[in-house]
């Protein structure tokens, strides 16, 4: 996913459509009107703006003619222009000397906004429109600044006449030390003072600060690692890297470093986060080192703040970009680095259209711009593992007495794809990311270490897998300063707890225990006729609410009642069956004797919630975290010594070629937070598929081992990075329509080297029955084209009209 393929748009975007045919034009053309931004058409002749209005319908993608003055608007001008009969904002996506719609039918914009979008933004919208089969307008929305304007306020400065002032007040003096600055509750009294010439009032952007705690920055001495690691980034401008290293191996000093450095290049830098509440640590850094340099852009600023930083960032005041997936829009200048921490994180898929990938688009930033990108993680993904060369830290910075030095030499930059390199270099056809291209290399990246001896591991090999039976407790501390894991088979058991598990958290002070479901029961059924509680308007279970005495539908927010018998038969024995975090929250209460802090989206329903809930744990003597995946994330407890996954292959079960990857990640990803401190810690793992190989990998902190098997899966059955996968789904209230869409748009699709799957009918959502329709290619350009064609065809038949039309280029 990180090499861009193709040549960044010209401006001028697909030249053909500009005019459109008539009727289209008809939509935005209208008369001059006198007093618009032209002015009078003798001065100098009108040259032509190519607009996108930014409208969210994708019958009415431009961009469209209008008449502006030369040298009034540029690429990237916002302006606000008259279309149809509406008033809309629209994006100048080109300029252009003439139109094929006459000059008299085109009209011009209303007004030229302050703010623009600076142009390579521009660019990338309009590449991501075509990557991900969207419209151009949707795609500029991305880029766009958020609504909000400056915020101004008086600011006071003294006069030179101030340095010998005549009588004042003691209060008067102290207001005069305390300038320059902003006047506030003070400007009576200094209007005063600038009545006798001894301070000038005038007004200045007065920044609304997100709130961030800076957290206690410290000298720290790079290991040997890191420097290795830093030298081959410095190395490598336009480069892009993978940084592989376990939780607390020191990768975001390496980041910090690097950001550094590009800074010391008046470069530009953009640190892209998983959800920024449950990673308040790496924000804190950042700010703590880079202080008012560092912009932070997510969504539980206000509105102000938010514009404000978009701002500083525009002007260049601030040139450190922290946010997660949306930050890599951050209008930076002069972009030397991208760094995208924890690559591994499923939030930097938007899902919802467009459906971006954060790091794909990461990816295009840094080749369009030539900056180095550095992606990060203790589980990278498979793909990027493959794509990316290798950059290693493989013990904890501050290992456990006896553990670090164990891991011995220095970070081996290990050869990957040759194509990891030189996307500023360009010959971007050269698509080293064409997945196809990869064959040759044999899977570099994570090939030579240990490839023998790992043979238990065959994908399919199953349970029948031998060698992956889980080691009697390992009781031994990793060498790398990473907690011993111990699998906990679960078969035929009949509590939620094994009872190991059970006496740990007994016996420890701090633990935390993931569950990766939330609720109390997932689904009910009638014990006499068998009848299971579904949701109405989808096809899926409801799950039990205790709490709220209802049962809920997790994909469309459907609430009921609990039944107190069955509606079908009557009977008044309901089965609830299967266990969620509120149930465990509840049987732990029962058995432990230790306060327990819940983390699920229920829990964390408001903003503040998660780092409240989050502190408290921190602060408590003693304490249980149980949550869903939340709790695995960036967070960092160091006197936390135990950590419990139950239900380990819930993940497994979800039929989607990730479902190992994430697997391992989640148990990765925990294990890298249970003994972080001195004390050491254990990690329990409770699993009813103790032999998955994704499970035995994590069990082992066998990254290696499990990226190398599960590139060899995925080559075997043809997914990513081998080929691309796009995703097309047709939803309408009725089957028929959706079903005929999606083999409309199916037979439509005629794409060498690209494999067509389905339509295959997806359980009904929110009252719309669904068809999917999956393409696997090695021709990834050819393929978002034609799906691209394709889908607008259909999407413009009058048949279809009911039908919903969704593209899922890169599906996670
Ligand atoms: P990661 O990002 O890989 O999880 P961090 O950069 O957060 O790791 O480092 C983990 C801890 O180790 C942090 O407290 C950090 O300050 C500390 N640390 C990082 N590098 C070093 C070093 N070279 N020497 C000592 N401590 C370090
Ligand atoms: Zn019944
Ligand atoms: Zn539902």
């Amino acid at each position: 996913m990180y090499r861009p393929r193709r040549r960044p748009p010209r401006a001028a975007h697909r030249p053909a459509r500009v005019a459109g045919p008539a009727s289209r034009a008809a939509a935005g053309v209208r008369r001059v009107s006198p007093g618009a931004v032209t002015g009078p058409c003798e001065a100098t002749r009108p040259v032509i703006a190519r607009i996108e209005p930014l409208t969210t319908t994708r019958r009415l993608s431009g961009p469209f003619d209008y008449l502006v003055e030369p040298g009034a608007v540029t690429v990237g001008s916002l302006v606000r222009i008259p279309f149809g009969h509406q008033k809309l904002e629209g994006v100048v996506v080109g300029l252009a000397e003439s139109s094929e719609v006459p000059e008299e039918k085109l009209v011009a914009p209303t007004a030229v906004l302050d703010d623009s979008i600076p142009r390579d933004l521009v660019d990338l919208a309009l590449w991501m429109a075509e990557e991900y089969c969207t419209t151009p307008a949707r795609a500029l929305a991305l880029v766009a600044p958020p609504p909000g304007k400056a915020k101004y306020a008086f600011w006071a400065e003294p006069t030179p006449a101030a340095a010998d002032p005549p009588r004042l007040t003691d209060n008067q003096r102290a207001l005069l030390a305390r300038l320059p600055g902003f006047a506030g509750g003070d400007l009576p009294a200094l209007r005063r003072l600038e009545k006798r010439g001894l301070v000038t009032i005038t007004q200045r952007v007065a920044r609304r600060v997100p709130r961030t705690n800076p957290a206690p920055d410290r000298e720290i001495t790079l290991t040997p690692e890191q420097v290795a690691a830093l030298e081959e980034i410095e190395a490598s401008p336009g480069e892009a890297r993978l940084l592989h290293g376990v939780t607390g191996s020191g990768k975001t000093e390496v980041y910090l470093r690097a950001a550094a450095a590009a800074l010391e290049r008046d470069e530009d830098v953009i640190v892209l986060v998983p959800e920024i509440a449950l990673t308040p640590q790496t924000v804190a850094r950042f700010a703590a080192r880079f202080g008012d340099t560092v912009a932070l852009l997510h969504s539980a600023l206000s509105e102000g703040e938010r514009y404000d930083e978009w701002r500083r960032l525009r002007t260049r005041e601030a040139r450190v970009a922290v946010g997660p997936r949306s930050a890599v829009f951050a209008p930076v200048a002069r972009l030397g680095l991208v760094v995208v921490d924890e690559e591994h994180d499923a939030s930097y898929k938007q899902e919802s259209d467009p459906r971006y990938d954060a790091r794909h688009v990461a990816a295009y930033r840094a080749y369009q711009a030539g900056a180095r990108l550095l992606a990060g993680s203790a589980t990278p993904r498979p793909e990027t593992a493959y794509r990316l060369k290798r950059l290693r830290l493989p013990t904890r910075a501050t290992a456990t007495p006896g553990a670090g030095a164990a891991g011995g030499g220095a970070a081996t930059p290990e050869e990957g794809a040759p194509g990891g390199g030189a996307p500023g270099g360009g010959a971007p056809g050269g698509g080293a990311a064409t997945p196809g291209a990869g064959a040759p290399r044999g899977g570099g990246a994570t090939r030579g270490e240990g490839a023998a001896g790992r043979g238990a591991a065959a994908p399919g090999a199953g349970a029948a897998g031998g060698g992956a039976a889980p080691r009697a407790g390992a009781s031994r501390a990793d060498a790398r300063g990473l907690p011993p894991v111990r699998v906990l088979d679960m078969r035929g058991a009949h509590h939620a707890l094994h009872p190991e598990t059970r006496r740990a958290l007994a016996a420890t002070r701090k633990s935390i225990v993931l569950l990766n479901r939330r609720g109390w029961s997932n689904f009910l059924t009638c014990k006499s006729c068998g009848k299971a509680w579904e949701c109405p308007n989808c096809d899926v279970a409801l799950v039990l609410h205790r709490a709220e005495n209802a049962l809920q539908c997790h994909h469309c927010g459907h609430r009921e009642r609990v039944p107190q018998r069955c509606d079908h038969c009557g009977s008044l024995s309901v089965a609830r069956h299967g266990a969620g975090t509120e149930r465990v929250e509840a049987e732990l209460a029962q058995a432990l004797d230790i306060p327990i802090f819940r983390l699920d989206a229920d829990t964390a329903a408001t903003k503040d919630a998660v780092p409240r809930l989050l502190a408290r744990f921190q602060q408590a003597e003693t304490g249980l975290l149980l949550g869903t995946q939340m709790v695995a994330k960036g967070h960092d407890f160091p006197d936390v010594t135990l950590g419990v996954v139950l239900d380990a292959d819930a993940t497994l079960r979800f039929p989607d070629f990730r479902a190992e990857e994430r697997t391992f990640a989640l148990i990765a990803q925990l294990a890298g937070r249970a003994g972080r401190g001195p004390r050491g810690g254990r990690v329990l793992v409770q699993t009813t598929t103790p032999d998955a190989p994704a499970i035995v990998a994590a069990a082992r902190h066998d990254a290696d081992g499990f990226l190398e098997q599960e590139l060899e899966r995925r080559r075997l059955h043809g997914y990513p990075p081998f080929a691309d996968l796009i995703r097309i789904v047709t939803s309408a209230v009725d089957a028929a329509p959706a079903r005929a869409a999606a083999t409309e748009i199916a037979r439509a699709i005629d794409v060498p080297g690209t494999q067509l799957l389905g339509p295959a009918p997806l359980f009904r959502l929110r009252g719309r029955e669904r068809y999917q329709l999956v393409l696997k290619t090695t021709e990834r350009a050819a393929a978002i084209q034609a799906t691209g064609a394709a889908v607008e065809a259909v999407a413009r038949e009058k048949a279809f009209r009911a039908v919903n039309l969704s593209v899922d280029v890169d599906p996670t």
